[in-house]
């Protein structure tokens, strides 16, 4: 069956958001190196001795348990960690016209001081705070605000500052029409890199296919899209529980798109009912899994409190892939949590320490071990999964 190809590449709506102030210069190589080597030696001798480093809570500065339970998240996902505190990011912050780094090195620094304090008292992160707000006004204040939209905010900062593309070319509409899925796939997603190409999205970001099929021809277009997170609607059976797959089947179930969303169907030239159907093109290094708990998440008026029963290991999610070829086994190594109402809410962290391989619970200062029988629970609201690969970690 032939295939029609729509391509649309947003214009960039983020650079918009960077003050144009510019940044200072990074040290030299050889500094950096020596600092490299020191937190180095650092981790070694914390490997050695029996205290465990990481495991560093961080203050509440007012309402700011979902930063802070975002922040133990990303502090235990070892290739970002080690990213920041070999001082890696340095060789991606280059100064050639780079407008602000600041983000990104306070969140280095805090993950520094995270991993090699010598005592596990609890940190203050309000220099990052100060920055995080800086790039994304909306958190500025005391309010409480929703985890994931953080992680987003966060994750977004940290890419636009070590963006190997510093100057964005403008996007280019291509028709695309002639090539199969797959190359499709991979020219949509070189295209993507065009833009935004980082260390971040070399680990977080995956491509999701979404296939709409025209009810009255067949004719079937296809549209790929980086994502940075997948937003799970909880599936509801009744009472009792759900599982994660359920929730991923809903979210990639074949929906009918009718009435006001009837798209265009390209054969027919005219808005028809469709049928559309997700699947996974890309798989992410770390996939990030956001359980759609609140109605909406910046107006909270309800939230459902299902316990959705997620596997602590070999997460395979193959049935959703593109391809059949796919690899796509995951490890879970972190769970940001969220307890109560929706007016009244508390966030925590469950997080698998990368060194010991041990949980424990991340309650804003304090850093308790706990068992891993006890990570499920029906508070579980972003769920960090590692795509396993035995052979990439030694
Ligand atoms: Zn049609």
């Amino acid at each position: 069956m032939r295939q029609s190809y729509t391509v649309t590449i947003t214009e960039e709506p983020l650079l918009t958001l960077f003050n144009k102030e510019l940044r200072r210069k990074t040290p030299s190589v050889s500094g950096s190196m020596i600092v490299s080597t020191f937190v180095g030696l650092l981790i070694n001798q914390a490997k050695n001795s029996k205290t465990s480093q990481g495991l560093v809570g961080l203050r509440n500065l007012g309402n700011t348990c979902f930063m802070n339970s975002i922040l133990q998240c990303l502090s235990n996902t070892w290739e970002l960690r080690d990213y920041c505190i070999q001082n890696t990011y340095r060789r991606d912050l280059n100064n050639r016209g780079r407008t602000n780094t600041a983000l990104m090195e306070e969140f280095a620094k805090l993950l520094q001081t995270m991993w090699t304090s010598s005592s596990n008292d609890p940190i203050s992160p309000s220099e990052f705070k100060t920055q995080i707000q800086k790039y994304a006004p909306r958190f500025v204040g005391y309010n409480q605000q929703d985890a994931q939209e953080f992680l987003r905010f966060l994750l977004d900062g940290l890419h636009n500052e070590v963006n190997r593309v510093l100057v964005r070319s403008k996007a280019i509409v291509e028709d695309l029409d002639h090539l199969p899925d797959n190359e499709k796939g991979r020219r949509m997603w070189k295209k993507y890199l065009e833009r935004e190409d980082s260390w971040i999205v070399d680990h977080f970001v995956g491509q999701l296919k979404s296939s709409l099929t025209c009810s009255e021809c067949g004719y079937c277009s296809t549209v790929f899209d980086p994502f940075w997170d997948l937003s799970l609607p909880i599936s509801k059976k009744g009472y009792g529980e759900v599982s994660l797959m359920d929730c991923i089947r809903l979210f990639t179930k074949e929906d009918v798109l009718d009435g006001d969303e009837k798209p265009t169907c390209y054969r027919c030239k005219t808005r028809r009912k469709c049928t559309k159907k997700f699947t996974i093109q890309k798989f992410p290094k770390i996939l990030v899994l956001h359980l759609k708990r609140f109605s909406e998440a910046r107006i909270r008026t309800s939230k459902l409190t299902t316990f959705v029963n997620f596997p602590l290991k070999d997460l395979d999610l193959q049935e959703f892939s593109s391809e059949n070829s796919a690899h796509a086994v995951y490890n879970l190594y972190a769970v940001s949590n969220h307890s109560g109402t929706t007016m009244g809410g508390h966030y925590t962290a469950y997080c698998k320490n990368p060194q010991s391989a041990e949980w424990y619970n991340y309650n804003d200062s304090r850093v308790t071990p706990m068992s891993s029988n006890q990570i499920r629970t029906s508070d579980a609201y972003v769920l960090f999964y590692e795509l396993s690969c035995p052979s990439s970690r030694i």
